[in-house]
């Protein structure tokens, strides 16, 4: 049997899902739950768990969108995700109480490990997972060989953050080979399709922005998510440019020990070294000084999100008039949005967040260049974008805007 290729919800921003079979296998890639907002729609794809008989379940990187729906899938499926995405979830799921999930994610038998160049067999299916440069950390590209076809798929990808050499890199030297081995499907995300204009910042542009800005403010509240590696990261290392350490509550800072302890082992970007829990009455040992009064001598950055509790935080540290920075998609403070967050929009307005981020996925040009060096034979499937007619605009080769299928 040929192999099929079944997208699922392709054509919004979360929530896809992509099934590949041949007679003797079948994977899942991706079970993610819809993007805030999209009301009426059930939040994960309806599978037929039932039916599909899956013998795995691939997640490109801990994204809610790619995987929200993990609790739904039958316990005899096994589920592959890197180790940093399963120690990422588990600390989301811990600080929730969300026990039932906790359990599911520490169960070793059912959670395979994926790690980058690592080859999977499922069957006569071979899955090799890349390392790709995206807003998550662990977050991979899989290139899929069957017997009868070779399948690229993206998952969510970028190329200005820190990581961001290695997206072509990958390309040419492990995925196409140099032209050797050629890809007949592309399966590319598309989120940035449908928000042309948007300025792309490199990570290390925001670092320097940030760094500029702390220049004469060292009291920072930082609405950013909180497994944004590569953005704390900016922000971190634009703090201890001044000696500033990172600060956040006990979830923010499980994350970041996380991150500490894989990624900042493999450079010093990432290490957090000076990062805390915020316990502002603690003693800190030989300094006879509270955290709090340490933070106001050295200045912080301090990880915080939209909501009331944060604001005795802010209003703790009102007479060194510390600043925010907003560190988000803009997108959630527009009203005429689905994905409008009022309470985070009234938030922002009240401490006149400063605007500073950077889109965790790539602009149009780089998603064009992607597709002109993979080059697929057969197929470029668009999924994860609400633009999918858009890549017929894209600079690309005339004979590759022929298989684009929408
Ligand atoms: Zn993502
Ligand atoms: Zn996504």
């Amino acid at each position: 049997m040929a192999t099929e290729i079944r997208v699922l919800r392709g054509n919004q921003i979360g929530g896809c899902v992509v099934l590949i079979s041949t007679g003797h296998a079948k994977i899942c890639i991706d079970y993610g739950e819809n993007l805030p907002g999209q009301e009426g729609e059930e939040k994960t794809a309806a599978l037929d768990w039932e039916k599909e008989k899956v013998d795995g379940v691939f997640f490109t990187h801990y994204h809610g969108d790619h995987t929200g729906g993990f609790l739904k899938i039958p316990e005899e499926i096994p589920l592959y995700m890197g180790e940093v995405t399963r120690q990422v979830m588990l600390n989301i799921r811990r600080a929730l109480h969300k026990d039932e999930e906790a359990s599911v994610l520490s169960d070793r038998n059912r959670i395979r490990a994926l790690k980058a160049k690592h080859v999977i067999k499922v069957g006569d299916i071979r899955l090799t997972p890349y390392m790709v440069d995206h807003s998550a950390y662990d977050a991979y590209m899989f290139l899929i060989e069957t017997p009868d076809k070779t399948i690229l798929h993206t998952g969510d990808y970028r190329n200005h953050g820190y990581r961001g050499k290695a997206l072509f890199d990958v390309i040419e030297k492990y995925i196409t080979c140099q032209g050797r081995r050629p890809v007949d499907v592309l399966i590319t995300e598309g989120t940035m399709m449908s928000r042309p204009g948007e300025r792309v910042y490199s990570e290390a542009e925001l670092r320097e922005e940030a760094k500029a800005l702390f220049k004469n403010h060292r009291h920072v509240f930082l609405l950013c998510s909180s497994t944004n590696l590569d953005s704390l990261a900016s922000f971190y290392q634009a703090g201890s440019f001044y000696g500033m350490g990172m600060y956040g509550n006990s979830y923010v800072y499980s994350q970041l020990k996380t991150f500490r302890e894989t990624a900042g082992k493999m450079t010093s970007c990432y290490d957090f070294q000076y990062a805390y829990e915020v316990r502002f009455n603690f003693e800190l040992p030989g300094l006879s000084m509270t955290q709090e009064q340490f933070m106001r001598k050295r200045g912080f950055v301090t990880v915080i999100k939209g909501t009331p509790a944060y604001e005795k935080w802010i209003e703790r540290f009102a007479d060194l008039n510390p600043i925010v920075i907003y560190s988000m998609w803009q997108g959630y403070l527009e009203p005429w949005r689905k994905a409008y967050d009022r309470e985070l929009h009234d938030f922002v307005e009240k401490y006149h967040a400063i605007p500073m981020h950077t889109s965790g996925h790539a602009p149009a040009e780089v998603i064009a260049e992607v597709i002109n060096r993979v080059s697929p034979r057969e197929a470029i499937i668009p999924i994860h974008t609400e633009n999918a007619k858009g890549f017929r605009e894209l600079k690309i080769r005339e004979e590759l805007k022929r298989i684009i299928i929408l």
